[in-house]
């Protein structure tokens, strides 16, 4: 798609990237950084971004799926790779091909890897997850208790598990989990440990110690959305969302906006209609309606309402202050004024999703 006819441009900053890996990595220099890459690297393109975190200094990456452990082997020949997601039957041979290591969970799991190690003779390495508090995936701790002191038939290179609530520092889960991670290290002393996501990196210590261990697991900070409500951000934005306009229009005081006249206009309004939608991944909660105003645009530095409900295809917003506006101008979705975290708030969901449902029809572009 040409950058002529697209309603949406998304362009995404590769520099600050780089420049949000470096600042993690910094907060804890004695951990290693990782950076997890799943879902597409939180909607920004894997192979873009494994390339570029791989030229900042990350040198072991986190993938959910086989696929996306091909496009950063892809990007990267010398990666460490781990997929999350584990081992899907008789999915060793595909794994070992691209030298991609799994996060072993279950006995089942870590039988079958054992066998296929056994059968083939190659020295695999992978990693154990292990559950300390939030019941997804990994070995429970008696499961842990009783498999890991037996040895393994292959080499254990990353011991770990997941922080269920480090993104709300007054919670005292994190810290349990912490103890509890401690006490089970202790099964496999000469491996290795990972505890930390975003928020355990940005937050590295509970009461009772350090979060760091050997390797940290940020993903949606890198990207520049901060899972820790209410904290300075030390992150860039990466993404930039521009919306073209493509009608402007004046509507009377009394009018209502859109599919089912949910706002009526207080004054005389001048509309700037955008060319993105829901399909587009602007959710629909961030429309507005009488008395529940929505999420904003800026036109410049003017603000710009969103107006009435949000449809497949487009949005209108208020741009009755934002000085000239007209057809074929551009209107920030997401950028310099409008970070992911502010947009996801706006339509009631966290900058995960906002990340990951960034559409498929914008002209994208990478810079920096
Ligand atoms: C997704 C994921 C991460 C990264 O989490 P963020 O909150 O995006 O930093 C780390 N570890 C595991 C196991 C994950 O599933």
């Amino acid at each position: 798609m040409t950058d002529d006819y697209a309603g949406g441009r998304l362009t995404i900053d590769l520099g600050a990237l780089q420049s949000n890996w470096r600042t993690l990595s910094a907060i804890s220099p004695a951990s290693e950084c990782a950076a997890v890459v799943k879902a597409n690297a939180y909607g920004i393109g894997t192979a873009q971004a494994a390339r570029a975190l791989a030229e900042a200094g990350a040198t072991t990456f986190f993938v959910a799926h086989p696929s996306e452990a091909k496009a950063v082997r892809e990007a990267s020949s010398d990666a460490v790779i781990y997929v999350l997601n584990g081992l899907a039957p008789g999915a060793c041979g595909a794994l070992a091909a691209i030298r991609a290591r799994p996060v072993l969970g279950s006995r089942e799991e870590i039988d079958e890897w054992t066998a296929f190690v056994k059968a083939t003779g190659a020295d695999e390495a992978a990693a154990i997850h292990i559950d300390t508090g939030m019941l997804r995936l990994g070995l429970g701790p008696d499961e842990a208790q009783e498999l890991l002191p037996r040895g393994l038939g292959f080499r254990p290179s990353l011991l770990m598990s997941h922080l269920a609530c480090a993104d709300e520092p007054e919670r005292p889960e994190t810290e349990a989990q912490r103890a509890a991670f401690v006490e089970l290290q202790r099964l496999l002393p000469e491996t290795p440990a990972s505890l930390s996501n975003s928020a355990g990196t940005l937050l590295p210590k509970t009461s009772g110690g350090d979060l760091g261990f050997d390797l940290r697991r940020p993903g949606v900070s890198l990207y520049g959305s901060m899972p820790v409500a209410g904290r300075p951000s030390p992150l860039k934005p990466v993404v930039r969302l521009d919306a073209r306009v493509i009608q402007v229009r004046e509507a009377p005081s009394g009018a209502t906006v859109g599919y089912g006249g949910a706002e009526r206009l207080k004054r005389p309004t001048r509309l700037a209609i955008l060319s993105l939608g829901y399909a587009d991944g602007v959710f629909r909660a961030g429309g507005s309606e009488d008395g529940a105003p929505g999420a904003t645009a800026f036109a410049g530095d003017a603000p710009c309402p969103f107006v009435g409900r949000i449809s497949m295809d487009l949005i209108a917003v208020d741009v009755t202050g934002a000085g000239e506006v007209k057809r074929g101008d551009w209107v920030e979705i997401l950028g310099d004024h409008v970070g992911v975290d502010a947009l996801a708030g706006a339509c009631g969901t966290i900058g995960y999703e906002v990340l990951t449902s960034l559409g498929r029809r914008f002209a994208r572009s990478y810079v920096g």
